[in-house]
């Protein structure tokens, strides 16, 4: 074990994007645990664009990064130290780690969870963690899909999108339509995942596209997005519709500059309803989910992707994928042995 680590700390909040100077690398020396304590040696971080949500001073539901902290992120490793009875020495554990080589856990503040070793940790993160929990209760909690359904999700080839399309098709939806931003990720949803159709909404009229996909209207609309795609969505809902407010990630990184919804109105007209949830409300009904999740991945009705960066110092660019669109499926940063 060397006696440095890297702790990725917020030295600015970011306007737009995030770049170079909105995160600083401080080189502190390995902790050493306290009483009831375990240090953990992270090796998988989690990217979600929420990270970007909380570099933000903006309420929020946890509270936003202080300067000078390290970002908040999930993360799966394992432990070095301990001086806890909760962890020993070897343990993989899952919990918000942060963008740092060693995390300290098992303190009032940290949280971690002992997963089993012989789990793929990149599924622990992606299809079985908070992004593939994100999927199951989201759409079936908030969306509620009735056999037969027209089902159309957006950010349809990222991590939550890309498994909402198949627990739909899974769960007996008619049609399942997946809105993404390029050709490849289109193709890859209808001839990979079995979505039914896919709008590319960077070179196609989405809304004309949606006319000619979900004839009948959307029943369920999972936004992954918010803007311009939501409202459009909205226009074409069909009667008792639910719209799922997963995230908005067109609107994070400028959150000042909210879209005008034009298409609002059809909520009253269609008698539909739109509804947000947060994962972290479902945290005890994990184990109901990742286990028909379990049964769907083994079954092949359900495949994921994952999306690896290497090495810590590449976290930045790693968060910044999932705005401009680089990820197919989930994005993890795997740190150096
Ligand atoms: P992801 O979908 O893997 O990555 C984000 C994707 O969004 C990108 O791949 C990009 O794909 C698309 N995108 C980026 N900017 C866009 C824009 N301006 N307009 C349209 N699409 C855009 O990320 P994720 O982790 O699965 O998260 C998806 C959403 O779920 C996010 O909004 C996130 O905040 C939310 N979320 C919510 C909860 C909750 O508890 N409510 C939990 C987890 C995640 P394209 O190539 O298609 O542009």
């Amino acid at each position: 074990m060397t006696d440095t680590s890297r702790r990725l700390v917020l030295a600015r909040r970011p306007e737009g994007m995030v770049d170079d100077t909105v995160v600083r690398v401080d080189q502190v020396p390995v902790p050493v645990p306290g009483e009831g304590e375990a240090v953990v040696r992270v090796r998988y971080l989690s990217i979600d664009p929420t990270i970007r949500t909380w570099m933000d001073d903006a309420p929020g539901y946890l509270p936003p990064i202080e300067l000078g902290a390290v970002i908040r992120s999930g993360g799966i490793g394992e432990v070095v130290a301990s001086n806890s009875e909760h962890y020993a020495e070897g343990d993989t554990v899952f919990g918000m780690l942060g963008w740092q080589d060693h995390a300290v856990v098992g303190g009032p503040d940290a949280m971690a969870q002992v997963v089993p070793g012989e789990v793929d940790p990149t599924a622990a993160l992606s299809v079985f963690g908070t992004t593939g929990m994100t999927a199951y209760f989201g759409l079936l909690d908030v969306g509620k899909p009735e056999e037969g359904d027209t089902v159309v999700v957006s950010g349809a080839a990222g991590a939550t999108g890309s498994v909402v399309g198949q627990i739909a098709k899974a769960k007996g939806a008619g049609r399942v339509v997946g809105i993404a931003g390029s050709d490849e990720k289109c193709a890859w949803l209808v001839d990979e995942l079995g979505f039914d159709g896919a709008v590319n909404y960077k070179t196609e009229d989405v809304a004309a596209r949606l006319r000619e996909l979900c004839p009948d209207g959307i029943d369920v609309y999972f936004d992954n997005v918010g803007g311009e795609i939501l409202d459009t969505c909205l226009g074409q809902l069909a009667m008792k519709a639910r719209v799922v407010c997963c995230g908005a990630i067109s609107a994070y990184n400028d959150r000042g500059a909210a879209y005008g919804l034009t298409n609002y109105f059809t909520l009253i007209t269609k008698r539909a309803r739109m509804e947000g949830f947060l994962i972290l409300d479902y945290l005890d009904r994990f184990g109901e989910a990742q286990g028909e999740m379990l049964g769907w991945v083994l079954d092949g009705k359900v495949k994921h992707a994952v999306h690896v960066v290497d090495g810590l110092e590449h976290a930045t660019d790693a968060l910044n994928l999932l705005f401009t669109g680089g990820n197919t499926g989930k994005v993890i940063v795997k740190l150096e042995d």
